[in-house]
């Protein structure tokens, strides 16, 4: 059984979702930047008035700070992980690697969650969340493109990468991902 897995998808394609599930059927940590970036904003804290503004345009907190983020939540201790968010460039793909290293728990799979856009754009006005505006939407969809989705063929040239359709219902995809999982 696989315990070092990465979700790799455009906003609103389910890897929150799909990787909560699976952090908590085999009790791996869940670490998504998204959510402790928005923790961090709900406590007022210094981070999260550093990055408030940024988030709620739709664009991308700096590789410094996240790599902080996961730096400090990515201990040794744990059964497994599942990260969720990040990396989302290639200079975060390289800092993950080199902390991987240095932890010595190399990254076993990524799924990639495959969804069409319109059906992203629609999921993500009916969520509805602070940053879900229109407006920031078509930015961070537009950014997904430029700056993540090259990260797809990264992880294939590294024989990582597991396609998932996306466009299904929840239920599918979990039993896609437990199958591709063993
Ligand atoms: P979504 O599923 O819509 O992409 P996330 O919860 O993953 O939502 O992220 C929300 C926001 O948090 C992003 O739009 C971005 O501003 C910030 N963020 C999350 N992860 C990262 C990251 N790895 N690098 C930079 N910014 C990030």
């Amino acid at each position: 059984m696989k315990k070092h897995l990465l979700f790799l998808g455009a906003p609103g394609a389910g890897k929150g979702t799909q990787a909560q599930l699976l952090s908590q059927a085999n009790s791996y940590l869940h670490l998504s930047t998204g959510e402790l970036l928005r923790k961090e904003i709900e406590m007022n804290t210094i981070l999260g008035k550093q990055v408030k503004e940024t988030i709620n345009r739709g664009e991308l907190v700096s590789d410094d700070l996240v790599l902080k983020i996961v730096k400090q939540n990515l201990d040794q201790d744990n059964k497994g992980w599942i990260l969720d968010g990040y990396p989302r460039n290639l200079t975060q793909a390289n800092s993950l690697n080199k902390i991987l290293l240095e932890i010595n728990q190399p990254l076993e799979v990524v799924f990639y969650l495959d969804i069409p856009e319109e059906v992203l754009i629609q999921r993500l006005l009916l969520r509805g969340r602070k940053d879900d505006t229109e407006d920031t939407i078509r930015r961070r969809v537009d950014i997904y493109k430029k700056t993540t989705e090259p990260l797809i063929q990264y992880f294939k040239d590294l024989s990582l990468l597991k396609y998932i359709d996306g466009n299904k219902d929840l239920n599918t995809i979990s039993s896609d991902i437990k199958q591709k999982m063993a």
